[in-house]
C-alpha cells in the first residue's frame, strides 16, 4: 500500500497555485465546472486505488475518473470520492492521467502554476499526431465517451498506450502522451478555449463580440462588415442603440456577398426596458428581428433590471418596478418558440441573479456586465461559474469616451500598461484577453477598422500565469462606469443603488454620472 500523506503539498497551495492558472477548470453545459486535471484510474489495481485516490486528493486534485469495467469501484466507494466524479468535459479537454506512483501522481498536478513560451509551444505542432490503432475497443469506448462529453459512448479505436496520460483534442485527433508532455498541451487547448465558450443551451458564444452602443447610423454598417471580414462571429446589438435597422443592413449585405451564412454568426438583441410585460415580449423580439433581417437570435437578453412604462422615453419620470419572474415567463416562450436560441440577463447582481434562477425553468445563459481589469466582478463570476452562467462582459475597455463617466480608466492603467509593454501587446489587447482567459466573453465597441483589427488580434498568444496574477493586484474602483443612477427614484423600486446592485457597488464612492443623466439617456432615446 501507498504511504503518500506526509510528502503532498498542503491542499491550501496547490488551491494557491490553481487559482493562479487559467486551466484550473472548465464550465459543462450542466453549469458544473470539471476540473482540467483529472486522476485516472484504468489498470490502478484495488488494492492500490483507495491510496493513490488519497493521496491524489490530497496533493490537490478534485476529479476522479472511474468506470466499472476498471474492476476497482468498489475501493473508490471506500475513499469517499464519489462526489468529486460528477464534472465532465467541456470548451477544451480536461485530462486525466493515471498514476499509482506517489511521485507521478504530484508531479502531474505541478502544471498548473507555469506556463510554456512561445516559442517552445511553436515546437509542439512539429509533434507526429494520430500513433496507431485499436485492439481493446471496449476500454476505448469507456474513456472516449467520457472525453468527448458525448451522453452515448461511441465505439473509438483504442490507440496504443505506452504512458499514462490521455488527451483527446478539440481537432478530433486521439493521442495518447506521458505526463511530461502533458504540460505542454493544456495552454494549446487553453488558446484554443478561448475562441468560444459553451453555454448552458449547448450552443457556443464567440468569446469576441462588436459592441454596437453609440455606433453612428452611418458608421455601424461598415463597422460591422469590417468586423465580420476581420474574423468577428458576435454581434451585440439592442433596440436601445438605435442603430438596430443599420446591423441588418450589414448583416444582409454580408450575407449576399457570401461573406458568411447565418449560422457563421452569433447575434446578441435586447428587451427594450418599456417590453417587460409579457404580452409585449414576443412582440419587442419581432420588433428587433425585423430591424435584424433575421428569423431568430442567437441570444436575446432582458436588457436590466430596470423598466419603463410602455410606449414611453427612456427617462426617469417613466420608471416603474420590474416583475423579473413575469418577464421571464415571457422570455422562456421565445427560447421554446425558437426566436431566441439563447436567453439571459443583463446588469443583474448576484442576488438577482439568484432570485432569477431560482423561479426559472428555462436557466439564463449568459449575465452581460459591466467588466474589465479596474472591475472585475469576481463574486458575481464565482456565481456565474457554479451556476452554469456565462458571463459575457460589456465595456471591456472601460467605455472611454462613454457621456458623462470619469471613472477609472483602464487602458492606461500603469499595471495594463506594463503587462502590454512586457507583450508587446497594446493595453486595449492586454484588457481583452485578460477578459478571456477569465473566462468570459469581451465585447469591446469600435467604429474604427484599425481599432477593430487590433481588437481582433487577441487569440494567437495568452498572459502568461505571473502576469496574470498582477491583475489582482489592480485596485479595484469600486465604482461601476455604469451604476445607472438615475434609476434611484421613487417610481422604480429602487431607493437607493444598495437596492439596484444588491451590494455590488460603492454607495460612498465619487460620482461617475452627471447629475441630470441627459447625455447618458440621449444614448438610447
Ligand atoms: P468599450 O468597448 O469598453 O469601449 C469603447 C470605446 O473604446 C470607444 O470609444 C472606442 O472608440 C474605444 N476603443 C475601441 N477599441 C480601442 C482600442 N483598441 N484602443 C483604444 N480605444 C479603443 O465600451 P462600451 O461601448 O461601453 O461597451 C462595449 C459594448 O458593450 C457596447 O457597444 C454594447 O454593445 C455593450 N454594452 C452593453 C451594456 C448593457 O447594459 N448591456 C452597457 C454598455 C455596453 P472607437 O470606436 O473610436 O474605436
Amino acid at each position: 500500500m501507498l504511504s503518500l500523506f506526509s510528502l503532498c503539498p498542503s491542499p491550501s497551495s496547490v488551491w494557491s497555485l490553481w487559482r493562479r492558472g487559467m486551466a484550473k477548470s472548465f464550465i459543462l453545459n450542466t453549469g458544473a465546472a470539471i476540473p482540467s486535471i483529472g486522476l485516472g484510474t484504468w489498470q490502478i489495481s484495488p488494492g492500490v486505488v483507495e491510496d493513490a485516490i488519497r493521496a491524489a486528493l490530497q496533493a490537490g486534485y478534485r476529479h476522479i475518473d472511474c468506470s466499472p469495467r476498471y474492476g476497482n469501484q468498489k475501493e473508490l466507494k471506500s475513499a469517499n470520492v464519489e462526489e468529486t466524479i460528477r464534472w465532465g468535459i467541456q470548451m477544451v479537454h480536461s485530462v486525466l492521467p493515471k498514476s499509482a506512483n506517489e511521485a507521478r501522481i504530484k508531479e502531474n498536478i505541478s502544471i498548473l502554476g507555469w506556463s510554456i513560451p512561445e516559442d517552445l509551444m511553436a515546437k509542439l505542432s512539429e509533434i507526429k499526431q494520430a500513433m496507431g490503432e485499436a485492439s481493446r475497443p471496449h476500454q476505448a469506448t469507456t474513456i472516449c465517451a467520457r472525453i468527448s462529453g458525448t451522453n452515448e459512448p461511441k465505439p473509438q479505436p483504442l490507440l496504443p498506450c505506452p504512458a499514462h496520460t490521455f488527451v483527446d483534442s478539440h481537432f478530433r485527433s486521439k493521442l495518447f502522451i506521458s505526463s511530461t508532455l502533458l504540460s505542454f498541451f493544456l495552454p494549446i487547448l487553453c488558446l484554443e478555449m478561448a475562441r468560444s465558450f459553451l453555454l448552458n443551451t449547448g450552443a457556443r458564444i464567440p468569446s469576441l463580440g462588436l459592441g454596437t452602443w453609440q455606433i453612428e447610423h452611418g458608421a455601424v454598417t461598415d463597422a460591422i462588415y469590417a468586423a465580420v471580414k476581420a474574423g468577428y462571429r458576435h454581434i451585440d446589438s439592442a433596440v436601445a442603440y438605435r442603430n438596430q435597422k443599420e446591423v441588418g443592413l450589414a448583416l444582409k449585405k454580408l450575407f449576399e456577398d457570401g461573406v458568411v451564412k447565418r449560422d457563421d454568426l452569433f447575434i446578441t438583441s435586447k428587451l427594450w426596458p418599456g417590453n417587460h410585460a409579457p404580452e409585449d415580449v414576443m412582440e419587442d423580439i419581432a420588433t428587433s428581428l425585423k430591424d435584424l433581417q433575421l428569423d431568430y437570435l442567437d441570444l436575446y437578453l432582458i436588457h436590466g433590471p430596470i423598466r419603463i412604462k410602455k410606449g414611453t422615453m427612456f427617462i426617469p419620470e417613466n420608471l416603474i418596478p420590474t416583475d423579473i419572474p413575469a418577464t421571464w415567463r415571457a422570455m422562456e416562450k421565445l427560447y421554446y418558440s425558437g426566436k431566441a436560441r439563447a436567453i439571459g440577463v443583463s446588469n443583474f447582481s448576484s442576488k438577482k441573479l439568484e432570485d432569477l434562477l431560482a423561479v426559472a425553468h428555462v436557466p439564463p445563459a449568459v449575465n452581460q456586465v459591466e467588466c474589465h481589469p479596474v472591475w472585475q466582478q469576481d463574486k458575481l463570476r464565482k456565481l456565474c461559474h457554479s451556476t452554469g452562467v456565462h458571463l459575457s462582459a460589456y465595456s471591456p475597455l472601460g467605455s472611454p469616451g462613454s457621456p458623462g463617466y470619469s471613472g477609472p480608466s483602464i487602458l492606461s492603467n500603469p499595471i495594463v500598461i506594463s503587462i502590454a509593454e512586457e507583450l508587446q501587446k497594446t493595453p486595449a489587447q492586454v484588457a481583452l484577453r485578460w477578459g478571456l482567459q477569465m473566462g468570459q466573453s469581451v465585447l469591446p465597441k469600435s467604429a474604427n477598422e484599425t481599432r477593430i483589427k487590433e481588437n481582433f488580434d487577441i487569440f494567437d498568444w495568452s498572459i502568461p500565469d505571473d502576469l496574470m496574477a498582477k491583475f489582482s493586484l489592480i485596485k479595484q474602483a469600486c465604482v461601476r462606469l455604469l451604476k445607472i443612477e438615475f434609476a434611484i427614484h421613487p417610481q422604480s423600486g429602487y431607493n437607493t443603488l444598495d437596492d439596484l446592485w444588491d451590494g455590488e457597488v460603492d454607495t460612498g464612492s465619487k460620482r461617475t454620472e452627471p447629475e441630470d443623466h441627459s447625455d447618458f439617456l440621449r444614448c438610447f432615446s
